[in-house]
């Protein structure tokens, strides 16, 4: 492939991106990660056209300026392109790169006064380019922060394509910088060798491809990821949602009768609620079931289940306890929320009802709830503050 085809080919590719970048801001005028993300794009074809034109022998009295503005546009991309991979990590963009832009475009300047080889030119392009991969790479390391972070797989498909991309592109410029010094006819045009096509078209081309395919992916897997926690998650306690709780309750008492084995299902209530309510606001009512959820969840394990059947009420299920174990959890449960310290100073305490389906017995869901309801109406009758194991079947 000669460098005019290949540029074309460039041009193709970065139009495309621009265009999908644009699009995902269209569709997502208020995220300014797509914003920074289309501002990318918009420049990078900018470049392009400034830039093949002038390699194919066009300009004429403009190619000065055609070349400063296509290479400061080129540069301009990535920093957008990172600006936004930092907001996309709920990072604030920062104002100092943009003053490397304008710096990029006095040095471009001055090499084009000085009449600089096309070599020479490109160690300033080289170096600047690497920043921006360094910068980048260093958002990819980074992630996500802050208390949002847990909610996302860390190191997901998307993150490792984004860091094979910048990789890619970086070794690609660190090789045409160990290159050029000894053999710089291998990349100055006209006459570039196909080594030269490959590290100054071929391999950019695939890598900005790639890191465009990565910074869609992240953005793609934040929403499913987004769309599922919704779909399943109480929203106030983090606990599972209550058709979120039934569709994993039911899956876990299918998996326990097919293997014969015991599953143990506490319905929970907070007891006086109202009374929180009403003495302190609903506001310290809303954090009191949150701070329940909390305590809650610290005695379940990671194959337990843990939701809010609706209002005060919560319901746990724990696959394989003994009896004895069931009549512990239950005591420990009971005995964790009354001991905890509430923001508001005040002890808040809870009625359970607990079922244990013994190896080997069957019943549907709705008959284990209905159990542990009578059960836990028990608990509240007999004086609330307690547990109570459901009479056998
Ligand atoms: P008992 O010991 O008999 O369970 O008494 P209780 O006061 O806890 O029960 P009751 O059913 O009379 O009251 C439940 C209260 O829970 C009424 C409702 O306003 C309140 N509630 C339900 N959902 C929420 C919520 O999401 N946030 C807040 N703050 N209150 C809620
Ligand atoms: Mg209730
Ligand atoms: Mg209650």
């Amino acid at each position: 492939m000669n460098p005019f085809t290949a540029s074309i080919a460039l041009a193709i590719v970065q139009f495309c991106s621009g265009l999908i970048m644009a699009g995902v801001f269209l569709s997502t005028p208020t995220e300014r990660c797509t914003r920074y993300w289309a501002l990318s794009g918009a420049l990078a074809a900018l470049a392009i056209c400034l830039i093949v034109p002038i390699y194919a022998g066009g300009g004429g009295s403009w190619r000065p300026i055609g070349l400063m503005l296509g290479n400061t546009s080129l540069f301009a991309s990535s920093i957008a392109a990172w600006s936004g991979l930092r907001c996309f990590y709920q990072r604030p963009a920062r104002w100092w790169p943009w003053l490397l832009i304008a710096a990029y475009a006095v040095s471009f300047s001055a090499l084009l006064a000085l009449e600089a080889s096309f070599t020479q030119r490109s160690y300033l392009a080289i170096g600047a380019m690497q920043l921006v991969f360094f910068l980048v790479l260093f958002e990819f390391r980074m992630g996500l922060s802050g208390p949002q972070a847990g909610r996302y797989a860390r190191w997901s498909f998307g993150r490792w394509i984004g860091f094979a991309s910048v990789t890619l592109l970086s070794a690609a410029y660190i090789a045409r910088l160990a290159l050029a010094p000894s053999h710089p006819e291998l990349f100055e045009p006209p006459r570039m060798s196909d080594l030269g096509v490959a590290l100054i078209y071929l391999i950019p081309l695939g890598g900005s491809l790639l890191f465009s395919a990565a910074l869609l992916m992240l953005y793609f897997e934040r929403l499913v990821a987004d769309k599922q926690r919704l779909a399943t998650e109480d929203e106030l306690t983090h606990t599972l949602n209550r058709r979120e709780l039934m569709r994993c309750g039911e899956q876990m008492l299918h998996d326990a009768l097919a293997r014969g084995h015991s599953l143990t299902l506490a319905f929970i209530d907070v007891d006086h609620f109202k009374q929180i309510n009403d003495r302190f606001g609903h506001q310290v009512g809303d954090r009191v079931l949150a701070g329940i959820a909390a305590v809650l969840r610290e005695h379940c394990r990671e194959s337990d289940l843990l939701g809010r059947y609706g209002g005060e009420e919560f319901c746990a299920v724990f696959p394989g306890l003994t009896q004895l174990e069931a009549d512990r959890i239950g005591e420990r449960l009971v005995a964790a929320v009354r001991e905890h310290a509430f923001d508001h100073g005040q002890a808040v305490t809870i009625s359970a009802g607990l079922v244990v389906l013994q190896p080997g017995q069957v019943q549907n869901w709705d008959e284990l709830v209905n159990r542990a309801d009578i059960a836990l109406y028990r608990a509240k009758s007999e004086g609330r503050n307690a547990f109570r194991m459901a009479q056998a079947a």
